[in-house]
């Protein structure tokens, strides 16, 4: 993967190699999800998948299997929320050590049908192998939306306000907790970090709404970071971006393990992954209107935190007023080059994100 230039490159090179839509495919390759036709009917297929490997994305000591199921549907469910989607069907594919339990099986699905059941999600299928050590789990998460009504990344034009649903920070600062004290060294320090990195909550209800509002022109979950998934949305949508750093709405969890381990919380925030909030462009003048309106029928807060510019570089205003580059252009990483700084993002190797 380092050899290619990184995840990002890897993917790049696959689309150019298979085109990124085509036929049914309305919506392929570079969104949260694809869009499946046939196009004029009145719904169409959502269609994402996630691959979660043991002691890449998780490890068993501190998962326990029902968290881990949950979080499988979770962080799928979450690409379908992004779409504006409604989730439909669930299959799942697993390879299993021998040295699993049957409890553990046991319990690893219960939490997956579970989080799917709570999200009006069916497990419709899957595959099963044995695998020679580690845990490996694929999900892949099928869902409908009215085809006018699914919201891509490429929609944000210069003016729009950049919107996010609750707090950032907390799965990431739970996360360097975790490899730092182990489960129950972790949850003493700060419970709900712990809480939000095994566990997240998917946006289902906040994105159903959002695909409603004309007004939304964009929307992306965030599943890398606030910093490079912006990134990402603004190269889509050929912006620039501006974040005032002091909006940015910081979790409870990213501040206590900030306070412990002496690091800064709003770096958890613009850089920590799997918080799986959603960021929503939406045109300026009904910005207001939707923040209201998702607040009222979900009980989720939402903040604005900036505005979408001309240009292709993402700047983070601090209260100062200093404006700082974020990211390198969408041009130079359409060439290839890493989406972000390089200090952030998801990991490209062997480490758990
Ligand atoms: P997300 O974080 O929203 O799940 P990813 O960063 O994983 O999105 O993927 C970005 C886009 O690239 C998605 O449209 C995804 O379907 C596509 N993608 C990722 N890996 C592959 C692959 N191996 N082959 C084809 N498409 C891929
Ligand atoms: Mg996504």
């Amino acid at each position: 993967l380092r050899a290619i230039g990184g995840e990002f490159a890897l993917i790049d090179r696959i689309r150019q190699r298979v085109g990124a839509s085509g036929g049914a495919v309305l919506l392929g390759i570079g969104d949260d999800a694809a869009l499946l036709g046939p196009s004029g009917t009145a719904s169409n297929l959502v269609v994402t998948t996630d691959l979660l490997i043991e002691d890449v994305h998780f490890r068993r000591s501190w998962c326990e299997p029902y968290l881990l199921g949950r979080k499988a549907a979770a962080v799928n469910l979450s690409d379908i929320a992004a779409m504006g989607g409604i989730p439909t069907a669930t299959f799942l594919s697993i390879a299993l050590p021998t040295n699993l339990t049957v409890e553990f099986v046991d319990d690893l699905i219960q939490g997956l049908d579970d989080c799917c059941k709570e999200f009006g999600s069916q497990i419709a299928g899957g595959d099963t192998n044995a695998a020679p050590d580690r845990l490996v789990i694929s999900v892949t998460q099928i869902g409908t939306v009215f085809p006018t009504k699914a919201k891509r990344r490429t929609g944000a034009r210069y003016g729009d306000r950049i919107l996010v649903t609750g707090r950032l920070g907390d799965a990431s600062a739970g996360l360097a907790l975790l490899e730092k004290f182990g489960l129950a060294g972790a949850e003493k320090i700060a419970a709900t970090a712990v809480r939000r990195q095994l566990s997240p909550t998917p946006r289902v209800a906040e994105g159903r709404i959002a695909g409603e509002l004309g007004a939304v022109r964009a929307m992306m979950d965030l599943s890398d970071g606030l910093l490079g998934d912006l990134g990402k949305l603004c190269s889509a949508s050929r912006t620039g971006a501006v974040v005032q750093m002091e909006a940015v709405p910081v979790g409870q969890g990213a501040k206590k393990t900030a306070a412990k381990l002496g690091a800064n919380p709003l770096s958890y925030a613009l850089y920590g992954g799997e918080d799986y909030e959603l960021l929503i462009i939406v045109m300026a003048e009904a910005a207001q209107d939707v923040m209201v309106e998702i607040e009222k029928s979900t009980g989720t807060a939402v903040t604005d935190i900036g505005e979408i510019v001309a240009g292709d570089t993402v700047w983070y205003v601090d209260a100062a007023g200093q404006r700082f580059a974020a990211s390198a252009g969408w041009d130079h990483f359409a060439g290839g080059e890493p989406a972000s700084t390089g200090t952030t993002g998801r990991a490209e190797d062997d480490t758990i994100e």
